[in-house]
């Protein structure tokens, strides 16, 4: 019989599938790891496995401990399945901006939610910060993962990410291209890659515009999950050869270009990185081979992206898809 022993062995070794159609034009072979087949839906649930095992190991987590983090949706799915596989309990402590649909997801899974207010100073005692760190003070047992720091996050890239990209493309890789959000992708799988590749493999960060990464001003955006507008430790940027800049606009277009072009049905994050990969790509000879990461499922945000009316009103373009259907006559 051949099963896993648990959901949580199910994370990782996620297939990479060529992009064909939004490629048009380009001669080099783009492939886009598709993180979305990762258990809980996320390239996250790589940190999560990794970061509870070494807080296990570290002594941080004893039975009955309960996991304390500000995340608003992929980090925390992957902790609640993670957490629930060994008896944890889950406190997640998310801004009110974030959809009620992905705040449904988290306590689907048994964790327990806390809505902050999103339009205060992080110094508030009222804000996403300030409040889990009282929770964490308060709640006996309590360990707090901290993503943004936690170099087990990078670690888990590092172990799995960079090998397995390695591997599939049987070390015919020349571009690797991820988005940057913790840092924790592009940093953990990036050492692997120089590691064995040295600079044969070109690492490129994607950043929304708005972010710091990629320099400019430092202002509001609407993609998710990318982009900050402080340096997190858990970000190695001396490993980044370039970065491609790219706005809401261009990386909600290729979002719904994906799903409608290529069958892929993923987040604004997994766009942007696209068109980085695209721009990478475009100049290419036909025998280089650009890896690009694909972060999360687009079911997440159906209300937005996919969503016409969220699109028109803050003032994106929608390609309308021509209706089949016969125009009732008056
Ligand atoms: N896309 C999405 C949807 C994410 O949630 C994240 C994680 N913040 C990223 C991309 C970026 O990954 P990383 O934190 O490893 O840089």
């Amino acid at each position: 019989m051949r099963y896993a022993q648990s959901v949580a062995d199910l994370v990782g070794n996620t297939p990479l599938v060529r992009l064909s159609r939004v490629t048009d034009g380009i001669a080099a072979t783009v492939l886009a790891k598709i993180e979305y087949f990762n258990p809980g839906g996320s390239a996250k649930d790589r940190i999560a496995a990794n970061i509870v095992d070494a807080a296990e190991r570290d002594g941080l987590l004893q039975p009955g401990g309960v996991i304390v983090e500000p995340t608003s949706g992929n980090t925390g799915v992957g902790l609640a399945l993670i957490a629930q596989q060994r008896g944890y309990r889950c406190v997640f402590v998310v801004p009110d901006k974030v959809a009620e649909d992905k705040r449904a997801v988290l306590r689907a899974y048994g964790a327990e939610v806390v809505v902050t207010p999103t339009n205060v100073e992080p110094d508030d005692p009222n804000s996403y910060y300030s409040v889990s760190d009282r929770l964490v003070r308060e709640i006996p047992g309590a360990f707090k993962p901290n993503q943004y720091a936690n170099p087990n996050g990078p670690r888990s890239h590092y172990e799995t990410t960079g090998p397995e990209i390695w591997r599939d493309t049987d070390g015919r890789l020349t571009h690797f291209v991820a988005g940057v959000g913790t840092g924790g992708t592009i940093s953990g799988t990036g050492r692997y890659l120089r590691e064995v590749a040295g600079s044969a493999v070109r690492i490129v960060g994607v950043d929304p515009v708005g972010s710091i990464y990629s320099g400019g001003d430092i202002h509001g955006y609407d993609v998710e999950g990318v982009g900050e507008d402080f340096w997190p430790p858990a970000f190695d940027p001396s490993l980044v050869d370039g970065y491609e800049r790219v706005s809401d606009a261009e990386s909600f277009a290729m979002t719904r270009r994906l799903a409608r072009e290529e069958g892929l049905l993923v987040g604004g994050s997994s766009g942007m990185a696209v068109v980085g990969a695209l721009r990478v790509a475009r100049d290419l000879p036909a025998d280089a081979v650009v890896v690009v990461v694909l972060p999360d499922h687009g079911r997440g945000y159906l209300s937005k992206i996919f969503d016409d009316d969220w699109m028109i009103e803050r003032g994106y373009d929608v390609a309308p898809v021509a209706s089949l259907l016969p125009t009732p006559s008056e």
